[in-house]
């Protein structure tokens, strides 16, 4: 297959090849020489591929070669970074099919409502930063006619970029184009479970960076992760992932300083005020709680509250609509919502289902067991959603990551947002109400990074995106948020004449 002059490995033909990693330029094995298996959710025990389980001489082999790509890439006028990732952007593009195609294949997403959004998604990211590549730039004081004192905004030299399963592109989309842009050089982990669309866009994009300013590492997160997060070589660990493994990786990269950002965990909050219980509301609430992806996103909409006074009326026109969606394989163009990334989080799913199903008072609204789609084999898990449900509660209180919404009542205003902050977790809220006061004030008084009003739609680019409390620290996908995560501040004063 060509893309524009590149030739890069199809999405899968069928065949399970060794599918190396990115070091220098270089495409290699481990040094140890393991593998790991590839398996696709939507297919249990079909092999995809196998990816090499890169150890910690594997981090330092990379480190080392961002770190020698890094002063050329740095000091390069900011026009030739963009060029750079403008060819990047279109290149992606025209190879945005085939990306959207594996990512349904290595991680169960079905291809029409997130694969394919997900790997253009990838390519806005390319363009968005290209484009503000120009604008990593500092400020001039006016300190009089005998100085000039100035600010630079300096790379911080080599980030390490460690990423989950759920929306490999989109979350490597954050990254990449933010801190080659900035004049960083970065190395890549991908996830264990879902690396073959990352070494697809480091192959497609690699074409157009010098060697070593781009690396992909394949492997496991407690041994060439922790590699990385240990390691003196990089200056920046750029981390999504859950809250557990966040909290250890500030940890570890806190002891020597490094630089950190941590994208984690969530249970965004859902609020339904009276007068919003419309159809366009509940079209809102399947979009928000992220159905179509399995509810395995960060910032899915997963503890619905909605008045009392409209509970039963809400919740039931949800459930006709969640009904409908047609759960199968990932590659079919009919497929609303594809597979479980794999059986441990396809157990951990079941298990909160037993544990909902289990507390009294619960009314399970819409029961998802038994309807796995006929002659497929695959983690298949359709919507389950619990009504009358206590904000206290196991299901209430933890992420499943799962397509398991629980619906809570509520009376006031002060109640319901008590409610809502009553969580560890704050990466997303959603508000549903066409009172703009209370709409707004609502807003206002949630513990999230981010809250949509009368929508449940993914992030804009070029919007701030990041957690409250253990959802993360620092922002990613705005200028902003670039500018903060992927440079330093030099002051420079001069005295003149
Ligand atoms: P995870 O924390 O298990 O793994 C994330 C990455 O960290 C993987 O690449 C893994 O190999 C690596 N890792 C594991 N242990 C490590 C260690 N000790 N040192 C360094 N790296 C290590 O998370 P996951 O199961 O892959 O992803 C799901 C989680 O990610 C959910 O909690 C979800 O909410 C969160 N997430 C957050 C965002 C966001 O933007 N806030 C986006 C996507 C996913």
């Amino acid at each position: 297959m060509s893309v524009s002059g590149v030739t890069v490995a199809k999405p899968f033909d069928g065949t399970a090849p060794d599918r190396p990693m990115l070091i220098g330029g270089q495409w290699v094995e481990a040094v140890a020489g393991e593998w790991i298996d590839v398996v696709s959710p939507g297919h249990r025990g079909l092999k995809l591929a196998r990816v090499p389980r890169a150890r910690e001489e594997d981090a330092d082999r990379a480190v080392a070669a961002a770190r020698k790509a890094w002063p050329a890439w740095r000091d390069l006028h900011f026009k030739e970074r963009q060029k750079a990732l403008l060819q990047i952007a279109d290149a992606l593009e025209k190879a945005a099919e085939d990306l959207a195609q594996l990512t349904a294949w290595d991680t169960g997403n079905a291809l029409r409502p997130q694969a394919r959004p997900e790997s253009q998604t990838l390519v806005n990211l390319f363009r968005y930063f290209g484009g503000i590549a120009g604008e990593f730039k500092g400020t001039v004081l006016p300190a009089g006619s005998d100085q000039l004192q100035y600010t630079r905004r300096e790379s911080l030299g080599v980030v390490a970029g460690i990423l989950p399963w759920n929306s490999p592109l989109m979350i490597a989309g954050m990254k990449v184009p933010a801190a080659l842009a900035a004049g960083n050089t970065i190395v890549l982990k991908a996830a264990e479970d879902a690396p073959l669309t990352i070494l697809l866009m480091a192959e497609i994009a690699s074409k157009f960076l010098p060697d070593g300013v781009l690396n992909v590492l394949t492997g496991f997160g407690t041994e060439v992760g922790e590699a990385l997060v240990q390691h003196k070589g990089v200056d920046k660990v750029s981390f999504t992932g859950s809250s557990r493994v966040g909290h250890h990786v500030a940890e570890a990269a806190g002891s020597r300083l490094a630089h950190v950002s941590l994208e984690l965990g969530g249970k965004s909050p859902s609020i339904v005020f009276p007068d919003a219980a419309t159809d366009a509301t509940v079209d809102g609430l399947l979009t928000a709680m992220r159905f179509t992806r399995q509810g395995q996103s960060c910032t899915a909409g997963s503890r619905l509250f909605v008045h009392e006074d409209v509970f039963d009326d809400v919740v039931g026109r949800l459930v006709e609509k969640v009904k409908l969606l047609k759960v199968g394989d990932p590659l079919d163009e009919a497929t609303d919502m594809g597979a479980i990334i794999n059986q441990k989080q396809f157990d951990q799913i079941k298990n909160y289902i037993e544990d909902g199903r289990s507390q009294s008072g619960v009314r399970v609204a819409l029961d998802g067991e038994g309807k796995v789609p006929d002659g497929l084999d695959g983690f298949y898990q359709a919507p389950t959603i619990f009504a009358n449900v206590d904000n206290s509660w196991r299901i209430a209180q933890e992420e499943i990551f799962g397509p398991v919404l629980v619906a809570i009542p509520w009376r006031t205003r002060d109640e319901v947002i008590r409610m809502a902050n009553d969580s560890t977790y704050g990466l997303a809220a959603y508000v549903w109400s066409n009172k703009l006061d209370e709409a707004i004030d609502t807003a206002n008084r949630i513990e999230s990074g981010w809250v949509q009003v009368n929508q449940g739609g993914g992030q804009n680019i070029g919007q701030s995106y990041g957690g409250y409390k253990s959802s993360g620290i620092g922002r990613e996908f705005s200028l902003e948020g670039a500018m903060e995560s992927f440079t330093q501040i030099k002051q420079i004063n001069v005295k003149i004449g």
